[in-house]
């Protein structure tokens, strides 16, 4: 087994949770491998007339507990090894968090940054062209993911309902409000993890103010800075794809979410915000109580893992920690709240969207973030039980607590024991 393959690192969670669990091989042959993944090509005319293809995929991992769910990410890395891991990921945090849903992941291998608006318009309506029988209501409900947003959402609903001639909202989550979209998805992600942090902050040894450094200023990034400051917390470092700034008494949130929404970049913010320009690795390092890996998958590694000042890291991105590095971390006694948990608030509030689509009614902002933090504070306080109990990582807690709920469903359709008896 490869150690740098991003697929067969994130099957050895499954395997270290099959070991505490008594579970039947069938479900591990089961959860081992992706249900179906499809790739295509985009052709796209671009704004000067020319015709550009590019590589998509859709995967549906695994549908034992309800229709696959789970984001379209446009990026220029994306790989359908990374789209079939993302999927596996999804299908244990939708079984973490008891969402009636199963995994799945998209991905168009895109710089987004670099189209027109009206190009990227035509991609995403292209994307829902190639997958119309794919994804479904009851089927496969794709959300945002890494640069993409409502708008994107907007135009592939727009695009579904044109293809099936009929209105069905719940194809697809995180939609602007006007088009069927919930209350609360947009700052859905970082609100569950600051409810998380808040709910174990006694456990995590994190006091009421605590300093947060956080990896990443794009959804998750920014809105978790917000709530943070707002609860009396010390935002001391953040960075972007750019570069990264420090500031030990606080940054200025308002003013550096107000500079990043004009479009500015976070390593040309340091003299506006009086704060000092450092390196992405140097973030890692710097004095703060909660680091926050709220960018891309594999940012934290062995070769940076032991730089980490923080007690508590919360994973807001997918996958940010490798497991070497969760090892170290581990060794260490700083305590990760693990992706399929701690990232779990948005496809919670996806589901809460999709409730209300079929129910053609609507929830207020309160009803949202008062079902959101019930579900979050007991899913996590459910994984932190598991953990003491059997002295494990919360990293851990987490994939045995899915398996289990993953298990009880694949073997109420018959394993091989009822099939031998
Ligand atoms: N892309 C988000 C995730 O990785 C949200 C998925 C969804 O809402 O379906 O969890």
């Amino acid at each position: 087994m490869s150690d740098d393959n991003l697929f067969d690192r994130a099957l050895v969670r499954l395997e270290e949770a099959a070991n505490h669990l008594k579970i039947d091989q069938d479900v591990i042959e089961k959860l081992k491998y992706p249900r179906e993944t499809t790739k295509t090509r985009l052709l796209i005319r671009m704004d000067d007339g020319s015709r550009k293809s590019f590589l998509a995929w859709r995967c549906r991992y695994d549908d034992t507990r309800g229709p696959t769910k789970g984001g379209i990410r446009f990026h220029p890395d994306s790989n359908i090894e990374e789209v079939e891991t993302l999927a596996f990921w999804m299908t244990f945090k939708c079984a973490v968090m008891n969402l009636p849903y199963g995994g799945g992941k998209g991905a168009v291998r895109v710089d987004p940054r670099a189209l027109s608006r009206s190009e990227l318009e035509r991609l995403s309506r292209a994307y829902v062209q190639a997958f119309a029988t794919t994804i479904g209501p009851d089927r496969d409900i794709p959300a945002p993911d890494v640069y993409t947003n409502a708008m994107i959402m907007g135009w592939m609903a727009d695009e579904y309902n044109q293809i099936t001639g009929s209105v069905s909202p719940a194809v697809i989550t995180g939609k602007p409000i006007a088009l069927g979209g919930s209350l609360g998805r947009n700052d859905a992600t970082a609100r569950g993890g600051f409810y998380l942090v808040r709910h174990l902050a006694e456990e995590l040894g994190l006091e009421e103010n605590h300093t947060v450094a956080i990896q990443g200023f794009g959804n998750a990034g920014q809105y978790y800075a917000a709530l943070a400051a707002a609860d009396n917390n010390k935002v001391v470092a953040v960075s972007d794809s750019t570069g990264a700034i420090h500031k030990p008494d606080g940054l200025d949130v308002d003013k550096l979410i107000a500079a990043k929404t004009a479009g500015r970049c976070i390593a040309d913010l340091a003299d506006a915000l009086g704060a000092r320009a450092i390196s992405p690795d140097q973030l890692l390092a710097v004095e703060a109580d909660l680091l926050v890996p709220a960018a891309l998958e594999d940012m934290i590694t062995r070769a940076n893992a032991g730089s980490i000042r923080a007690k508590v890291v919360l994973e807001l991105a997918n996958g940010p920690v490798t497991p070497e590095a969760d090892t170290i971390l581990n060794d260490r006694g700083v305590i990760v709240l693990p992706d399929i948990l701690a990232n779990a608030g948005g496809v919670t509030v996806s589901y809460f969207e999709w409730v209300q689509n079929r129910q053609g009614y609507y929830w207020d902002l309160e009803e949202i973030h008062s079902r959101l933090k019930k579900t979050m504070e007991r899913e996590g306080r459910a994984i932190w039980t598991i953990g003491r109990e059997r002295n494990v990582s919360a990293r851990s807690a987490a994939y045995i607590h899915a398996l289990g709920r993953l298990a009880t469903a694949i073997e109420a359709h018959g394993t091989q024991p009822f099939f031998a008896g």
